[in-house]
């Protein structure tokens, strides 16, 4: 099966949040909620590019956290003047939950925003 990646960062970000092979988008990355196959079963592609590369996917995740919360306490206490610690265990809460929640489209969005940047290095056969 011909591999064919993202050709623009807006197509790697809409097959990232699909949770599909970023190459082909024929089959689902991960086996239940946590387990990530190690490659695709239709075209082959190898999702584990290396040790530590999905370290990557802790940005992405992190930043939308803190982006998500920044952005919620601004509105929340300076545009509607809600009080801080009406704000605090919402946003705790949520700052802990949402990561966790997040953990596999910020994988499949790393892998897939990768294979639009670096084409040549996301056709190299990787993995066992
Ligand atoms: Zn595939």
């Amino acid at each position: 099966m011909e591999r064919k990646g993202p050709e623009t960062v807006a197509e790697a970000i809409r097959r990232g949040l699909t949770l599909r092979c970023p190459m082909c988008s024929g089959e689902a990355m991960f086996e239940g909620l946590i387990w990530m196959r190690r490659s695709c079963g239709r075209c082959g592609f190898h999702y584990e590019r290396g040790p530590g590369y999905f370290l990557g996917s802790t940005y992405i995740n992190y930043g939308l956290t803190v982006l998500f919360t920044t952005w919620t306490w601004i509105l929340c206490r300076f545009v509607w003047g809600v009080g801080r610690w009406a704000l605090i265990p919402g946003l705790a809460i949520f700052s802990v939950i949402f990561p966790v929640v997040f953990f596999r489209y910020a994988r499949s969005l790393w892998l897939s925003i990768d294979c639009c940047l670096d084409r040549q290095g996301s056709m190299e056969e990787r993995g066992g």
